[in-house]
C-alpha cells in the first residue's frame, strides 16, 4: 500500500514551463517568430505530465495541476498513524484514533508468572523483580 510519506517522498521533475521556448533564459528578447514557437511546442506538449502514481496514469498538460491532482491522492488517508515506523494512512480520523490504540494496547511482554502483560520489556523486568 502506498503511504502520503510516499507521495510526498516523490519529487516532481522540473518542469519546462511552456510558454517559454529553450533558450529564453540567455535571450530574454522574444521574437515574434520565437513566440509562435513556444505556442506551436504548448500544443506538442499536451498531456506531459504524468501521475507516477502506480496505476493512475492521469495525465496533465501543467505541472501545476499535477500536483493538485497529487494532493487529491495524499488528501484519500489525511489521517497517519504517528506511531513511530507505522505511518499508515487513514480515510477517517475514527480509523486512525481507534489503529493507533491498537498499538498503545500492544502488550507483547507476558509475565510467565500471573499473566499479566506489558507494553514493554524494562515494564515486565521492573514487575518481576
Ligand atoms: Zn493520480
Ligand atoms: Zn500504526
Ligand atoms: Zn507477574
Amino acid at each position: 500500500m502506498l503511504s502520503a510519506a510516499d507521495i510526498e517522498g516523490y519529487t516532481i521533475p522540473p518542469s519546462p514551463d511552456p510558454s517559454q521556448g529553450s533558450g529564453y533564459v540567455s535571450k530574454p528578447n522574444v521574437t515574434t517568430g520565437r513566440t509562435a514557437e513556444a505556442s506551436h511546442r504548448r500544443r506538442k506538449q499536451e498531456a506531459n505530465f504524468q501521475c507516477p502514481i502506480p496505476g493512475c496514469k492521469s495525465t496533465f498538460t501543467r505541472s501545476f495541476n499535477l500536483k493538485g491532482h497529487l494532493r487529491s491522492h495524499n488528501e484519500e488517508k489525511p489521517f497517519q498513524c504517528k506511531w513511530p515506523g507505522c505511518g499508515k494512512g487513514f480515510a477517517r480520523q475514527h480509523d486512525c484514533k481507534r489503529h493507533e490504540q491498537l498499538h498503545s494496547n500492544f502488550r507483547p511482554f507476558l509475565c510467565d508468572g500471573c499473566q499479566k502483560t506489558f507494553a514493554r520489556m524494562d515494564a515486565l523486568n521492573r514487575h518481576r523483580e
